[in-house]
């Protein structure tokens, strides 16, 4: 067996989930922009005087020092510094739910290659860091829109982007033949039309009104940098999300509904 220490390295780092582990400390999901996902155990974070416990919240951008042994699962967390703070100020309740939605769904969809994918990691680091850039900069008017766009870019980072533009089985615009109601579904990868759902060819999923898949092409060509006319309605909030949440289930393995989300519909439905 070997005593020699085993290396330390450096890196920038999303904290994406904590867990607590034992009597004291924390276990963290980081998401580094050189070695792609990473788990560390910061021992006795949970103590009021550690100098760890600052560098596991989530949200924060950081720059760590680690144990790096790419044989385990859990490296260890030495020390660090906290770069930026996504949830200082004064965040809205929804602001910070739509944060934690996107930090658990950065951690829920790794690349398919698994964790040592680092290309694809790298570009999921910049998405967070896009996101959380405009998420709390004044000029986020719609969080939900935002987290939307985000869901959006981590498709597309995994090379599942919907299909909003033509029709997936026939190749045609819906515009060009005036459809009111077109379809999406999962798992033809995105728009059917109606004249193609009609003659019932495999799933055709579920209805898309002309204000959905506007809402969806906008969020294909625009990505995070998505502009808000005035904050989305309710019900087309309601399904945009619900069509997205949808693919993201059939196309991402790991996904499902950010618990953050459920909270926050507990809480729209309680406040009725
Ligand atoms: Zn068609």
């Amino acid at each position: 067996m070997s005593l020699l220490p085993k290396p330390t390295v450096e890196a920038d780092a999303w904290v994406l989930r904590v867990w607590p582990c034992g009597e004291t400390s924390i276990i963290a999901s980081l998401l580094t922009r050189k070695y792609g996902y990473v788990r560390v155990v910061a021992k006795g974070a949970r103590g009021a005087r550690s100098r760890l416990r600052p560098l596991v919240e989530p949200g924060r951008l950081v720059n760590v020092e680690f144990s790096w042994d790419p044989d385990r699962e859990l490296q260890y967390l030495r020390s660090g510094s906290v770069l930026m703070d996504s949830l200082s100020g004064s965040p809205t309740l929804e602001g910070t739910t739509f944060l934690l939605a996107a930090l658990e769904l950065a951690d829920r969809c790794r690349p398919i290659l698994g964790s040592r994918d680092d290309r694809t990691a790298g570009e999921v680091f910049a998405v967070c860091e896009e996101f959380l850039r405009v998420l709390s900069s004044d000029a986020c008017g719609d969080p939900a829109l935002l987290f939307f766009a985000f869901e959006w870019e981590l498709l597309q980072r995994h090379g599942m982007a919907p299909e909003v533009a033509f029709c997936v089985s026939c190749g045609e615009s819906p515009a060009d033949k005036a459809e009111s109601v077109t379809w999406f579904s999962p798992s033809d990868g995105g728009l059917v039309c109606g004249g193609c759902a009609h003659l019932g060819e495999g799933s055709r999923g579920n209805p898309l009104g002309p204000e959905a898949l506007a809402c969806l092409r906008r969020l294909s060509s625009c990505g995070l940098d998505i502009p808000v006319e005035q904050p989305m309605a309710r019900s087309l909030r309601r399904q945009i999300g619900g069509h997205l949440h949808r693919f993201l289930g059939y196309h991402l393995p790991g996904y499902r509904l950010p618990s953050a989300l459920e909270l926050l519909r507990v809480g729209k439905e309680s406040s009725r």
